[in-house]
């Protein structure tokens, strides 16, 4: 019923060549008729480049950030319509890194979520927890509390747009995945905090994804989960080899 997603995150690697390539090499190994649904989020600076260089294959090329107004005086900002009209139809949106680097809000990424569903990006939301939290017990209500925020406001409509990716932060880049029991704990939580705010038939229908040092041999036992509905993957998802593997973990 939800269909698996596989989504990278590039992050600010790949030159424009290298990012070239990687299309290529996945169009070769990409089924056409694949169950998963896979997509790659890039650097704006050859989102356009990738996007038709995948025309005819189903990779999604997306986006890692954008503002939340479409035009104006923002210097150095990306603009939510021109990133759709590029060629993106998905668009990460408060990943640990633009938290903790760029000093994201949820406020902030509550209006960057409605600036993208204004001109039809769908928003994968990420949602963090600190190794301090996990330490003292109470990551559960910091992850409700984020997605609270994150989500005010949104029609059931502009909800069912939204995929949400559980990321606790001391798994992202570490190599050290929270096991599977763990990735189902946080993914079912968000799940019933929709079903909470929304109703049982939107938690059931939205994606929720797992992220954090998810790689080719344990992607198959988080997919095994039934909350897990995709991954969000940095490192592994930089090789053209390992992506694919990724893709085709059943
Ligand atoms: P990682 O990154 O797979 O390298 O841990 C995940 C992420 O940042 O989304």
């Amino acid at each position: 019923m939800r269909t698996p997603f596989v989504v990278g995150n590039w992050k600010m690697n790949k030159t424009a060549a290298e990012a070239i390539q990687f299309v290529q090499e996945v169009a070769k190994g990409l089924p056409s008729q694949s169950i998963v649904e896979s997509a790659v989020a890039v650097s704006p600076l050859y989102l356009q480049s990738m996007v038709t260089a995948a025309k005819d294959c189903p990779l999604e090329i997306m986006g890692e950030n954008i503002f939340y107004e479409q035009s104006g005086a923002y210097t150095g900002e990306v603009s939510p319509q021109v990133l759709k009209e590029v060629g993106a139809n998905y668009v990460l949106l408060g990943h640990s890194e633009r938290r903790m680097y760029f000093h994201e809000s949820d406020e902030i990424i509550n209006r960057k979520v409605m600036a993208a569903l204004e001109v039809g990006l769908k928003p994968i939301i990420c949602c963090d927890e600190t190794m301090g939290r996990q330490a003292t017990g109470d990551q559960i209500h910091w992850v409700v509390s984020q997605i609270l925020t994150d989500l005010r406001g949104l029609t059931d409509e502009q909800m069912k747009q939204i995929a949400i990716a559980y990321e606790p932060s001391w798994a992202i880049g570490t190599g050290t995945s929270a096991t599977a029991e763990q990735a189902e704990e946080g993914c079912y939580l968000i799940r019933q905090t929709v079903a909470d705010i929304y109703n049982d038939e939107i938690a059931n229908e939205i994606r929720v994804l797992y992220g954090g040092s998810v790689n080719p041999d344990n992607i198959a036992d988080l997919m095994a989960k039934r909350d897990i509905d995709g991954v969000l993957v940095g490192n592994a998802s930089l090789q053209s080899d390992s992506f694919l593997k990724l893709v085709n973990y059943q």
